[in-house]
C-alpha cells in the first residue's frame, strides 16, 4: 500500500457515506509533477476500514505499543518517539521528510 492509500480510501468511505459519487483519488506529487491514482474500489475501501475499525479497537483498548517501521518516515511525531529513533542507528531506516500533497476528486 503506497503512502498515502488509506487515508484517501478513508475519506472515499467517507464521502460514499455522506452520498458523494466518489469515482476516483489521486495522490498529487507536486515536486515531481506527477499524478498517482489510487484504488477506491469497493473492496479496496472495505479493506481501509477494517485497518481503520481494528485501530480504533486498539485505541478504545488504550493500546498504545509503537509499531516502527517504514510509516516513521511520514510520522508526525517521529522527532520525539523513542521507538523512531532506534531508526537512525547506522545501517538502519533514515526518516525522510514528506513532499507528497493528497488531495481527493470525485471525478478522474
Ligand atoms: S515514529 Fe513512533 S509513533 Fe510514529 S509511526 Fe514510528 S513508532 Fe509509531
Amino acid at each position: 500500500m503506497a503512502a498515502h492509500d488509506l487515508q484517501l480510501q478513508v475519506y472515499t468511505d467517507a464521502g460514499r457515506r455522506e452520498g458523494l459519487d466518489v469515482r476516483g483519488a489521486y495522490v498529487h506529487d507536486l515536486g515531481a509533477t506527477r499524478r498517482e491514482p489510487v484504488d477506491v474500489d469497493r473492496t479496496s475501501v472495505a479493506s481501509a476500514e477494517q485497518v481503520v475499525t481494528a485501530a480504533a479497537v486498539r485505541i478504545r483498548a488504550r493500546d498504545y505499543a509503537p509499531n516502527p517501521g517504514a510509516r516513521c518516515r511520514s510520522c508526525e511525531v517521529r522527532t520525539l518517539c523513542a521507538s523512531a529513533l532506534g531508526l537512525s542507528r547506522p545501517g538502519r531506516e533514515q526518516p525522510a521528510a514528506q513532499t507528497e500533497k493528497t488531495f481527493i476528486t470525485s471525478s478522474p
